[in-house]
């Protein structure tokens, strides 16, 4: 098979000149939006949080009827990284939504089958650049729209457009800034991954053409790919939305000012500092509410929420979970720095749900919400949670998608933990129409059990740490959210939660505000922990290693060898009374997996008395025998459960007392964990 390399410079080489031939804009509709203002926001600004080396101005208008977004920006982009940029590269994320052979419909016919490319044509969108132009401090603008051309780095697909290269008339020298000006019309889809529009709902994400980030190396500005997210420098974002009047605007930033225009249109001024993305969303249906967190030690943040008519009596509910989120993620890693954040209870079926951008969050609400149960709850705490795994700490969402999903999802699941109790397991049957609470069945962080379910089937899929966007489809999530929340929480049980807060306080703390890698997190643990975790992080990132120890027999013989008690897995029953003597007992632990973790053994006797083994778990077996007056009663590897990663708890413990009552236990226990696995195969969570 040809490289990927080579792929790319066959396709780099096939690629067509693109042009800004008038057949490729979109339909127009009224006048122009109002010019674009050049921004004052030449970086860096006393008092910045960030380098804001990548700030926009804009200036967009929306024709709801056509769908027709039709925009202006000004970038100010000031080269922070060591090497001379003789080109930009931009993302154009709606060209994924073209065509049936962008990489993003490939991957997501891959991926999940679903019929996706069988959408009408009114249901496609796309995103045209119409000109692009330097613009200098005292001379005349360049026009640099020839200069553009379409690239594929990632896989070499010339049919994907949603990596714009533009070359420069001059180089842009480290600290330089240059000022460029876009001009754009796209189609708004009916939503794909959670942007576009259905009937008055609009939710507009990835809508502008982004710049990638300038590395050391070169441009890091990736393909968009059906199971990774974004990556985006600072910014200060000072943005015009013109819809029609009357229409509720939410989004990234807070409202500076609104003026209505003569075609009754409103034209609403956004404006946010130290961001590296901007959302919106408008609609004439949103109810608004507001209200205001507090606490003694954060600052304050004031919460506006933007709900759906149907969904009314649900305000509180979103309110508490986002207050849990800023307090607890606030108390446990670093204060939300905004003031504000926006929450966007998306319309039935759009399928923006669940979806995080800096300062905005959309959130997930189900028709019927039962109390008690944390399903909007836990997407709300989650989306909210993004504010600081994504939103401050800014990793690279295509490479290393795990260190904010699954930092996040953690954090979301020791929140939940922390602020809703009980925490019943729900399941919506019939499409979601009937709410179903089994009050029997409490989610328990202490199992985790609903992580393990998605990540067991997919634990020998790629190792962690190959780039998120070349993660086989199927199993992304499993390895990027679920994976991830298991060992954190397994370093959690073996490392303490006082020292695992610390390591996340100091992650938050280093790294606000930039872009961290894998090894920086590592390096951070090992740091604070004071232990060197490079044996664990080879093999829980670096592999696709499974954990999986367990009882392989348990003996334990009257001595003098008459009586025999207990017999390997197929092992038979046999009632003696305890003759006074000594028991001779026998326990094998073994090591299925290749995954490698120390756990304890724990063999517990007849007379209350137990034994407790370390084993470094290296071995594949280990032989523990006792001498003693009481015959043993069962044995358990890893008794506390703090391999939260063993894909097989089941073999973990051997019991050879099987009485009435403790067979009724067992078997109801296996129906709870049936039932569970039931129910968390339909629920899913993002
Ligand atoms: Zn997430």
């Amino acid at each position: 098979m040809p490289t990927p390399r080579i792929l790319a410079a066959v396709a780099t080489a096939l690629l067509v000149v693109w042009g800004t031939s008038p057949a490729t804009i979109g339909p127009q509709a009224g006048p122009p939006p109002p010019a674009a203002q050049p921004a004052p926001l030449d970086a860096p600004a006393p008092g910045a949080l960030t380098p804001r080396n990548a700030s926009y101005s804009i200036t967009a208008r929306l024709d709801p009827v056509t769908r027709t977004l039709t925009g202006t920006e000004i970038l100010t982009w000031r080269n922070i990284s060591q090497a001379t940029a003789s080109e930009l590269r931009f993302h154009l994320y709606y060209n994924a939504w073209r065509n049936t052979d962008s990489t993003w419909m490939r991957e997501r016919t891959l991926g999940r089958g679903d019929a996706l490319n069988e959408r009408p044509e009114r249901d496609w969108g796309w995103i045209d650049v119409r000109a692009i132009r330097r613009l200098g401090a005292d001379s005349p603008p360049v026009t640099l729209t020839s200069r553009a051309r379409f690239v594929a780095p990632d896989d070499g697909n010339g049919r994907d457009r949603t990596v714009l290269a533009v070359a420069l008339d001059a180089p842009v020298a480290p600290g330089q800034t240059i000022n460029v000006e876009i001009e754009w019309t796209s189609r708004v889809p009916r939503t794909f991954a959670r942007t576009g529009a259905v009937g008055n709902f609009f939710f507009l994400a990835q809508w502008f053409p982004k710049i990638g980030v300038l590395e050391d190396e070169g441009w890091n500005c990736h393909q968009f790919h059906s199971a990774t997210e974004f990556f985006a420098d600072f910014g200060v974002y000072d943005v015009r939305l013109t819809v029609p009047a009357g229409w509720i605007v939410g989004a990234t930033g807070s409202v500076r000012d609104r003026g209505d225009n003569p075609a009754g249109t409103t034209t609403h001024h956004y404006y946010q500092e130290d961001v590296h993305d901007f959302a919106w969303t408008t609609s004439p249906d949103y109810l608004e509410r507001s209200e205001r967190f507090e606490h003694p030690t954060l600052p304050p943040v004031e919460m506006r929420l933007l709900l759906q008519p149907e969904h009314a009596g649900q305000a509180r509910r979103h309110f508490d979970a986002t207050r849990a989120a800023l307090r607890y993620y606030g108390e446990w890693y670093g204060a939300y720095p905004y003031g504000h954040v926006t929450i966007v209870d998306p319309a039935w079926q759009s399928g923006a749900g669940g979806m995080e951008y800096p300062t905005l969050f959309t959130a997930g609400s189900a028709w019927l919400a039962p109390a008690g149960v944390t399903r909007p709850e836990g997407v709300t705490v989650h989306e909210a949670g993004h504010q600081f795994w994504f939103g401050i700490v800014a990793n690279n969402e295509f490479e290393h998608a795990w260190l904010d999903e699954g930092l996040n999802t953690f954090s979301t699941a020791r929140t939940i933990e922390q602020a809703f109790t009980p925490n019943y397991a729900a399941e919506r049957y019939f499409g979601g129409f009937i709410p179903w609470t089994f009050r029997d069945v409490v989610i328990d962080r202490a199992t985790d059990g609903n992580r393990l379910h998605g990540y067991r089937p997919a634990a020998r899929s790629d190792a962690q740490s190959t780039p998120t966007f070349r993660y086989w489809p199927g199993s992304a999530s499993a390895i990027t959210y679920n994976k991830t929340a298991l060992w954190l929480h397994t370093l959690e049980r073996h490392l303490g939660w006082p020292t695992l807060q610390r390591i996340m306080a100091t992650f938050f703390q280093r790294w606000k505000f930039r872009h961290p890698k894998p090894q920086d997190f590592f390096d951070i643990v090992n740091e604070v922990s004071g232990q060197d975790l490079t044996w664990f992080f080879d093999q829980v990132h670096r592999s696709s290693y499974v954990f999986d120890y367990g009882v392989a027999s348990l003996t334990s013989r009257e001595a003098g060898g008459r009586g025999f008690f207990g017999e390997g897995r197929d092992r038979t029953f046999s009632d003696r009374t305890n003759s006074g003597g000594r028991f001779q007992t026998s326990v094998v632990v073994r090591r299925y997996g290749e995954g490698i973790f120390p756990v304890d053994v724990l063999v517990t006797f007849e007379d209350g008395e137990t034994a407790r083994e370390r084993w470094d778990g290296r071995d594949r077996w280990r032989l523990y025998e006792y001498d003693r007056p009481a015959r043993a009663v069962s044995a358990q590897v890893d008794p506390d459960r703090v391999l939260l990663l063993d894909v097989a708890y089941t073999n973990n413990s051997y019991t050879l007392a099987p009485r009435a009552d403790e067979a009724a236990r067992k078997w109801s226990l296996a129906w709870l964990v049936w039932l569970q696995d039931v129910l968390l195969t339909y629920a899913f969570f993002v």
